[in-house]
């Protein structure tokens, strides 16, 4: 696989476009984005080789062409692009719910030559600016295979993605979609309806939203998604993740009857169970919860502080993913977390900082 087509350079589009440029220099990447400045930000940085047009067809020298954009547009695609693919191509896409467009690829005949896919890394944010060459390292990437992919064909492509870094992971698209539901979808329902509820409930003087910290924020982050992403993933899903906020909402219900009745045993219980699931989710791999690699620091308030302590880290050539003053320590300790790329860089920095007397916490 040589020439490689990526159909929307986002946040994902555009980490696997960066991603194939950092690891497999050779290949030629050819591209298409709706919005032209992204494209010819690709194009300028040399992480693209070809701006296309739409419908190109230039994409029929393909081998791999990724279907990047949001959803709708994807099926789009698929239906053109489908029909300019060259003998042995394949085509994938990045989509978070896989239902709707395997639909598409059996109404379109396409099921020898579509390989779905949806590499479980994201952020909060979106766009080609925030697309990284590591964004997809040592990330779960689901693949749901069309009904007539052949072994081998499923085999080099596997292989193709775990060359860029990812987990490959076969599973069919009713297996992928009722997963995600549960993992992925609900969270971001439940982080967004609290922070909404927290909004309804705050008081004039916004008293919550000041005070608001360490666990609401970390259970929130995601509420500041993608909205026109948020919408089509609850209208595509819309079996699975009515099946999950059923079953959810029973558990809420229990639980607030047992609250009514301080039913101490069964809180306890409650904590305690979701305390040692939660602790033995592996998290070495970003497939479900990413591993954060934080360091919270104490620093006496003085000016300098945090300037001292990134120069100690930058002269030992280790790069800060995340700094900042945590403000409300009620469930913290340490004043500054600073949060690193990877384990090894955390690593040698705790030591460092530790070495210079610093009181370090890491949990
Ligand atoms: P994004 O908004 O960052 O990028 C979408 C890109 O597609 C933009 O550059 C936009 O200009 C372009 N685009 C829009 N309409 C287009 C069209 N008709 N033709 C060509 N380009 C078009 O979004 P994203 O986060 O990269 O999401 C893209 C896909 O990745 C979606 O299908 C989403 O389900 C999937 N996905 C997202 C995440 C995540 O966390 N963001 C994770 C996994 C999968």
């Amino acid at each position: 696989m040589k020439t490689i087509g990526i159909i929307g350079l986002g946040l994902i589009g555009g980490s696997i476009a960066k991603t194939f440029r950092r690891v497999h220099p050779e290949f030629d990447i050819y591209a298409y984005n709706r919005s032209s400045e992204a494209l010819a930000n690709a194009h300028a940085e040399g992480v693209i080789d070809v701006a296309c047009e739409e419908n190109d067809p230039r994409f029929s020298e393909c081998d791999v062409i990724f279907l990047c954009a949001p959803v709708e547009y994807n099926l789009a695609h698929l239906e053109t692009l489908g029909k300019l693919l060259k003998p042995g191509a394949i085509i994938t896409d990045v989509g978070s719910v896989k239902g709707v467009i395997h639909q598409k690829v059996n109404e379109l005949g396409l099921e020898d030559r579509f390989i779905g896919g949806h590499p479980m890394a994201g952020s909060e944010h979106s766009g080609y600016e925030y697309a990284t060459d590591r964004l997809l390292e040592n990330a779960y990437y689901i693949l749901t295979p069309g009904g007539e992919v052949s072994l081998d064909v499923l085999s080099a492509f596997n292989d193709l993605i775990a060359s860029i870094g990812a987990i490959p992971m076969v599973l069919t698209c009713e297996e992928h979609d009722f997963a995600v539901a549960g993992i992925s979808h609900l969270p971001h329902l439940i982080a967004s309806s609290l922070v909404n509820l927290v909004k309804e409930l705050d008081n004039d003087s916004q008293i919550m939203k000041m005070i608001a910290a360490g666990g609401f924020r970390d259970i929130t982050r995601i509420a500041s998604s993608s909205p026109e992403m948020w919408q089509q993933i609850c209208e595509e899903n819309q079996k699975n993740i009515s099946a999950v906020l059923d079953a959810y909402i029973r558990m809420l219900v229990q639980i607030r009857c047992q609250v009514d009745e301080k039913n101490g045993g069964f809180i306890y219980q409650m904590f305690e169970s979701s305390r040692n699931y939660r602790d033995s989710i592996d998290v070495d791999h970003q497939g479900m919860i990413g591993k954060a690699h934080v360091v919270f620091v104490d620093i006496a308030d003085e000016a300098g502080g945090i300037a001292a302590i990134a120069t100690i880290l930058a002269m030992d050539g280790i790069s800060i993913k995340n700094i900042g003053i945590i403000h409300n320590r009620e469930f913290e300790q340490g004043v500054l977390k600073i949060e690193f790329y990877e384990k090894d860089s955390m690593e040698r920095g705790l030591a460092l900082l530790q070495k210079r007397n610093y009181i370090t916490y890491v949990r």
